[in-house]
């Protein structure tokens, strides 16, 4: 069976010897949308695993969600969920990203917050609404208990 792992690693490792001469650093100091575009080129790097890249590095402020972060914020009311994830990651990223400050620190440790509340009480299916202290304000909860 062939290393998965290790084919992966070594995809990786060439990105980073001929696209960026062995340095992936200054890809912190370019433009934000630069930035982005170089990561998406590793293999199973898209748009939201590149924005958690740069603001876990410091690099830029910007709300970064998996897929269980951006549940949260979606039932909660941030927004209405749209045909596509990535037209719905923009949305929710839009109305909860003005609130959510500028300091790359404290926006990782959103990230891993809202990770932790998808993954734990507001999950996929069957959210356990009864033991969320975010039920008050819950749009989803509302609608699902009256
Ligand atoms: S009240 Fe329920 S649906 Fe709303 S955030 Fe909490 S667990 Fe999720």
């Amino acid at each position: 069976m062939p290393d998965l792992f290790a084919e992966k690693l070594r995809k990786c490792a060439k990105i980073v010897l001929e696209e960026f001469d062995g340095d992936l650093r200054p890809i912190a100091k370019w433009p934000f949308p630069k930035a982005k575009k170089a990561l998406q080129k590793f293999p199973g790097i898209g748009g939201p695993g590149a924005e958690k890249i740069l603001v876990f590095c410091g690099a830029y402020p910007v709300l970064a969600m998996e897929s269980n972060g951006l549940r949260v914020l979606l039932r909660l009311g941030f927004a209405k969920e749209q045909k596509n994830y990535s037209a719905t990651y923009h949305l929710v990223q839009k109305a909860a990203g003005e609130g959510a400050g500028t300091d790359c620190a404290e926006l990782a440790q959103t990230h891993m917050l809202l990770r932790r509340h998808g993954q734990e009480l507001c999950k996929r299916s069957e959210p356990d609404c009864g033991k969320c202290p975010l039920a008050n304000d819950c749009e989803f909860c509302r609608r699902e208990n009256g």
